[in-house]
């Protein structure tokens, strides 16, 4: 059950990601019912009484993380079992979460779920139908085909559909780049994205995830369409996906495009930490650019939070600390060498810090992981599982995970 009200109090910072973008030095939030009540200095907050209290003064407070492109699993052979089992792991750790199930009715060079286009499009809309709003409002559910190549116009068009009539959203995984486009146009007479366009999937309610190697035209489409991206930084650096040459971040931030970093899956970057992926996407411009004014920490965490909010059309209710938004919240523990020294904390948080300093997670007012504790699993037999179970699973399909190249005595 949600605190019935909580109070985060003397922070030694509070990042508001407000529309004034105010950094709060000593500040207070009182948090009732799931939801941001009051912000402001600790003096003006002094006479609020809650049922909990966490003394902030060495804690920096920002918006809950959005988390825009994540796979949990490409496993084909898991499907039908997977949703219920991922749920209760949702419900025990009080996580807030956008899912949907991966459908494609073409041939894919990857073994993804395959169907026929009318059960592909049945299939979804029964998902959409079933879990969008669960977990008292927690969870999203959204149309997923995995990508244009991979699905026919008539899916796309169906899919676009279904979350068009419910109000929710769709995304796809979505690249272009001169040799898609050749591709592209001999197949389709247009761009990549000039063809989605074409098919009238793309909108708001449309998230394309990755967008590397668009061009003006393609970019200015997605402006135009208030198509929002999600752009996982530490994939494209991991994979050698070329940034300097396809990176279009500061382009798609100049037209107003909303972005959202995604950290993908750990199978492209090994790390599910969003703060990593903020670092990634301050400095792996600056390099490709050659120019230290390409997107600075500020633009990274407004990514990580309020502009990935409403990239996934959740912007009014996430994203800042302001009266009225859900109390999803994170407190970072500045009393760690990598905080050292503190003047600027939005340049600490993003250049300096990574996920290890996390010390407390709200997320509709409910505190889910305490001083660095969180009471839904318990850590050392999960870890435990996860090892015997990798094991197991290279012992029964000979698929090796990538071998030291350094003996192992
Ligand atoms: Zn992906």
């Amino acid at each position: 059950m949600p605190n019935a009200s909580l109070k985060i109090d003397h922070a030694r910072y509070v990042v508001t990601l407000d529309p004034e973008r105010r950094i709060i030095r000593d500040g207070t939030i009182f948090v009732e019912d799931g939801r941001i009540q009051r912000v402001g200095k600790a003096a003006e907050l002094a006479d609020a009484r809650a049922d909990r209290v966490i003394d902030g003064r060495l804690l920096l407070v920002t918006p809950g993380f959005v988390n825009g492109h994540m796979h949990i699993s490409y496993a084909h052979p898991v499907r039908g079992i997977f949703p219920d089992a991922c749920l209760q792991a949702y419900q025990d750790s009080g996580i807030r979460v956008v899912m949907g199930e991966c459908v494609t009715d073409r041939e894919a060079p990857w073994p993804l779920p395959r169907y026929a286009t009318d059960e592909a499009a049945t299939r979804t809309a029964a998902f959409i139908d079933r879990w969008d709003g669960r977990l008292d409002g927690r969870l999203t559910a959204w149309a997923m085909p995995f990508s244009y190549e991979t699905c026919t116009a008539e899916l796309l068009r169906a899919l676009k559909q279904v979350v068009d009539q419910r109000g929710t959203s769709l995304t796809l995984h979505h690249n272009s780049g001169p040799r898609a486009r050749k591709e592209a146009e001999a197949r389709y007479g247009a761009s990549p994205t000039a063809y989605l366009a074409a098919l009238g999937v793309l909108g708001p309610n449309v998230v394309l995830a990755h967008a590397l190697g668009l061009d003006d035209a393609e970019m200015d489409c997605l402006a135009r369409t208030g198509t929002a991206v999600a752009m996982c930084p530490v994939t494209a650096a991991k994979g050698g996906r070329g940034i300097p040459e396809h990176g279009r971040m500061p382009e798609l931030l100049g037209r107003g495009v909303k972005i959202a970093l995604g950290c993908d899956s750990p199978n492209n970057s090994n790390h599910l930490d969003i703060v990593r992926a903020m670092n990634m996407a301050a400095i792996q411009y600056k390099d490709a650019r050659q120019d230290m004014r390409q997107v600075p920490a500020e633009t990274a965490l407004e990514m990580a939070t309020l502009t990935g909010a409403q990239a996934i059309g959740l912007g009014d209710t996430l994203g800042s600390i302001e009266p009225g938004k859900k109390a999803d919240l994170v407190l970072f523990d500045t009393q760690r060498p990598e905080w050292q020294a503190l003047h600027n904390p939005i340049n600490n948080l993003v250049y300096n810090a990574d996920g290890r300093s996390i010390h407390t997670v709200v997320v509709d007012g409910r505190v889910v992981v305490d001083a660095y504790r969180q009471s839904f699993v318990d850590e050392a037999r999960l870890f435990e599982a996860v090892q015997e179970i990798g094991e197991q699973l290279q012992a029964r399909t000979g698929i090796t995970f990538p071998r030291s190249r350094w003996p192992i005595v």
